[in-house]
């Protein structure tokens, strides 16, 4: 007789056909049954059509993804709900609670038993939801299990990976067990067999013990097959990219080899869901969508066209690259779908001009209002009408995209709930259910599996290393469900409701994974950032083993590593020379990015590698530094000297710099949103506040005239000569010049002209330009909250009050005069300008201040080199976050 096999999770039932059809192989088999396996929400499903078919029962099923929007529209419109917290999050935690009363038969009624407000809402939501069932005729999953009959599991079942079943399950069991059906459980534990070896491993840190595991997956499964190898990995949804990346170094050579990342591996599985919006397909399909249904923004427009999902997209990827671009650079917010059509068609995108005309044409079809089963089609025509999802899916994505077409469906049959839907709640609506679903490729079959301890219940292997046993994890600190009385939880003894239930619960796995193998290995991390880990009480009594010399290197990769093919190491770092007529571009930037990063300087300055422009709203950083420039420049047109300022009494010069702000904002203005027009009123304060501040402070200086204001000069330094604009020049009376810069970063200090590489030598070129022996002071002027003023060098204590005197107490260290530091400046500034002539384009001496704000890390590839040593040898590899 073939029972029926029902597991806990899909992930299972796949597990046990793959095994079974290797099975029939191994046997010669060239045909066979396929094994009925089922998870037990689909049985419950699958039950009870068929009671429904047979007449046995009269309600209509209601779909866990339609459960989930009727509790999302009680909790939205729940009008004693804090508008604080977010509707859809709360639904999903009132759905789960709602699955669990069930599973652990609590009755409703001891929600009239609420301890807090949460669950007094819950309790008003209940009702709600029971009522809403109730007048349609609806029987969702919790509630099916009740009613299903055993006739429609015969001739019977057999429960396979259960570490424990609900009071639920056990009562529904024990209805159909009195009917005659034959019901079998499969122990989820006892693989590991009388011989058993088991064993624990300490390693430092987190990134070190998924490394070991690997590689000692790696001395097992070598050149063996055959073998079935698991690595158990706590919480691994968070982790997956961290550890994939680990698995992939060891477990596949190539990634090394080939200097960057490999395709999707076939060396191993992973197994952890994540949610489908998070597929690429679909969170393309959605994108899509949504750019048709509201004013799109230049991100939205800009995701758009680097879509691979979108007809034509490979033909055109170069011509998308650069309309992007210059979207980024020209458009504004207010940009829309029909200027992108026009745009498209006349910069050489006409497949993608086509499919956007054929989307506007779905959209102007679609009503304003529309039932889901209607607005489902429209979402259908939409994307077909766009290309989604592209050529050449794989096994991955081709599965998403089937998931993505079901989930549509389940959308379309959600008339009774929602009623008529506006285009953008539909899409709503859809990245809401997308955000829920767990989704799971089931394609590969390797020898490897990486997997969560729930997910590998009632999996059995050759060898299986279990990570992360360490006593924060093993067992859990308790974690009561938020909605139901913690009285009733502790009653019907929900896993997570106290410490102790929660610490059974864990010994259950534990024991589980402890014997599902004839070779297991625990694993515990000794750190976790600075905080020393204990192992778990759960592995007391296991013996420690040293980590042997096999796991330290998978042979494959010494071998691949041994027989390379000798290569001769060749730096190719230096362009061609700066040619006589070339020119030099970038003025004093031009020296800023040599220091830093002589590769960027070149790529800059003469491959014109530019960065795309960022999409971005209000006024950011930039923005707010040339407001200050203008502002200030503005003021001191008007007033020209100290001696003018010092006549104006404060409400004039308030009214000075109010006017100077005007001025500045004038021309932002004229091209603004409605927005940004508002967000400059809010900026204008914060920049007359700061202007002002300037203002004090220079009234506190010895008398001066402002010489110039941004007017060009030149230097000549090395060979180079830079066009260079200062922000300021004021004149003493001596005769002599003050060289200002404006600044409203953090990061104008004097030591940044200290090094032998200054990081920011704008203001000692401004020197050369304007004649050393002319200059006698050098600053900074800091325009920011808190730290207006002065910060700079001068050759006498009087020229600025604040600015430092070389050869003095508290003067700059390591020049013993004025003349000294000029002359270091000199001979710094001809160095770096000798380097830019010659070529020079080393990747940044200093990759962990020059490469936080770059955009040529795709180009230089530091990431694929220094900088990803570096970063392992730090272990910061591992983190997702
Ligand atoms: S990412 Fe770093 S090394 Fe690469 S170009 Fe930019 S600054 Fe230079």
């Amino acid at each position: 007789m073939t029972l029926t096999r029902v597991t806990p999770t899909r992930r299972l039932a796949h597990h046990l056909r793959a095994r079974h059809d290797a099975d029939c192989l191994e046997r010669g088999l060239e045909v066979w049954d396929t094994p009925d396996i089922v998870t037990w929400d689909e049985l419950i499903e699958r039950m009870f059509a068929l009671d429904r078919q047979a007449g046995r029962l009269t309600g209509r099923w209601l779909p866990a993804a339609a459960s989930q929007l009727l509790w999302a529209r009680i909790v939205r419109d729940d009008a004693q709900r804090s508008p604080l917290v977010s509707p859809a999050g709360v639904a999903r935690a009132a759905f789960q609670s709602w699955q669990r009363l069930h599973a652990y038969g609590l009755p409703i009624e001891a929600l009239d038993d609420a301890d807090s407000q949460e669950t007094a809402a819950f309790a008003r939501w209940c009702r709600q939801y029971r009522q809403a069932l109730a007048d349609r005729g609806w029987v969702d999953g919790p509630q099916a299990q009740l009613q299903v009959h055993a006739v429609a599991a015969a001739p019977g079942l057999e429960f396979v990976g259960f570490d424990r079943l609900t009071p639920l399950q056990e009562a529904v069991l024990a209805r159909w067990a009195a009917t005659g059906l034959v019901l079998r459980r499969v122990p989820s534990a006892g693989a590991g067999g009388s011989a058993q070896r088991v064993g624990r491993v300490s390693c430092v840190d987190a990134a070190a013990e998924i490394e070991a595991a690997a590689r000692w997956a790696a001395a097992q499964l070598d050149g063996r097959h055959d073998r079935r190898i698991a690595v158990v990995v706590p919480d691994l949804g968070r982790c997956r990219q961290s550890v994939r990346r680990i698995f992939e170094r060891v477990l596949v050579p190539a990634t090394g080899l080939a200097g960057g990342p490999v395709p999707e591996s076939q060396a191993f599985e992973l197994a952890a869901a994540r949610p489908l919006a998070e597929q690429p397909a679909v969170g393309a399909a959605l994108d899509l969508l949504e750019v048709f249904l509201r004013p799109p923004d230049l991100a939205a427009l800009s995701r758009l066209l680097r879509s691979a999902h979108v007809a034509g997209a490979a033909g055109e990827a170069a011509a998308r690259s650069r309309l992007d671009a210059r979207l980024r650079r020209f458009e504004s917010a207010g940009f829309g779908l029909p200027a992108l059509v026009r745009l498209a068609a006349e910069r050489d995108c006409p497949a993608l001009a086509q499919a956007l005309a054929a989307g506007q044409d779905v959209i102007s079809s679609w009503p304003e209002k529309e039932y889901p089963s209607n607005c489902s089609k429209y979402v259908f025509g939409l994307l077909a009408a766009m290309g989604w999802p592209g050529p050449d899916a794989d096994g991955t994505e081709y599965q998403a995209e089937q998931r993505w077409r079901s989930l549509v469906r389940e959308f379309g049959a959600c008339d009774e709930f929602t009623g008529r839907v506006s285009r953008a709640e539909a899409v709503g609506l859809l990245r809401e259910m997308a955000g829920r679903v767990l989704f799971e490729p089931q394609e590969l079959r390797a020898p490897l599996l990486v997997i969560d301890p729930e997910t590998s219940a009632g999996m059995s292997f050759d060898a299986l290393w279990v990570c992360g046993l360490d006593s924060t994890a093993w067992p859990p600190p308790a974690a009561p469900d938020p909605f139901l009385p913690r009285r009733a939880q502790v009653r019907h003894g929900l896993p997570c409701a106290t410490a102790a239930l929660a610490a059974q619960q864990s010994r259950l796995v534990f024991e589980r994974l402890r014997t599902s193998a004839p070779e297991v290995i625990l694993s515990v991390a000794e750190i976790e950032r600075d905080a020393p880990l204990l192992p778990s009480p759960l592995l007391a009594g296991i013996p420690a083993i040293d980590a042997p010399a096999l796991w330290c290197e998978p042979r494959v990769a010494v071998d691949q590593y041994s027989r390379r093919p000798a290569l001769e190491a060749l730096t190719d770092a230096t362009l061609p020379p700066v040619q006589a007529g070339e020119g030099a571009r970038g003025g004093a930037r031009l020296l800023e990015l040599q220091a830093a990063c002589p590769f960027r300087a070149q790529a800059e300055l003469r491959l014109g590698a530019r960065a795309l422009d960022e999409p971005a709203v209000g006024v950011d950083a930039a923005d707010r530094g040339n407001l200050v420039h203008t502002a200030l420049a503005h003021l001191w047109r008007e007033l020209r000297d100290q001696a003018t300022l010092r006549a104006l009494d404060a409400a004039a010069r308030r009214s000075a710099v109010k006017r100077a702000v005007a001025a500045a904002l004038a021309k932002v203005q004229d091209s603004a949103d409605e927005l940004l027009k508002h967000l400059l009123v809010l900026e204008a304060d914060w920049l007359e506040a700061r202007v002002l501040e300037m203002v004090e402070v220079d009234l506190g200086r010895p008398p001066f005239v402002v010489a110039a204001l941004e007017e060009p000069c030149t230097a000549r330094i090395g060979a180079l000569s830079l066009e260079l604009r200062p922000d300021r020049v004021d004149r003493f009376e001596d005769d002599s010049l003050a060289v200002i810069d404006y600044k409203t970063g953090a990061s104008a200090e004097v030591k940044s002209w200290l090094d032998e590489r200054p990081r920011l030598p704008q203001l000692p070129a401004y020197v050369q330009a304007l004649g050393p022996d002319r200059v006698s002071a050098v600053a900074f002027a800091r325009v920011r909250s808190g730290d207006t003023g002065y910060a700079g060098v001068a050759r006498a204590e009087e020229r600025i009050p604040g600015l430092k005197v070389p050869g003095t107490r508290g003067g700059p260290r390591g020049c013993d005069s004025w003349e000294l530091l000029l002359a270091q400046w000199r001979r710094r500034l001809e160095a770096l300008a000798a380097e830019y002539v010659a070529g020079d384009a080393q990747l940044a001496p200093d990759p962990a201040r020059a490469c936080e704000y770059c955009h040529l890390g795709a180009l230089c590839r530091i990431a694929e080199t220094r900088a990803a040593v570096q970063g392992e040898e730090r272990g910061e590899e591992w983190n997702d976050e």
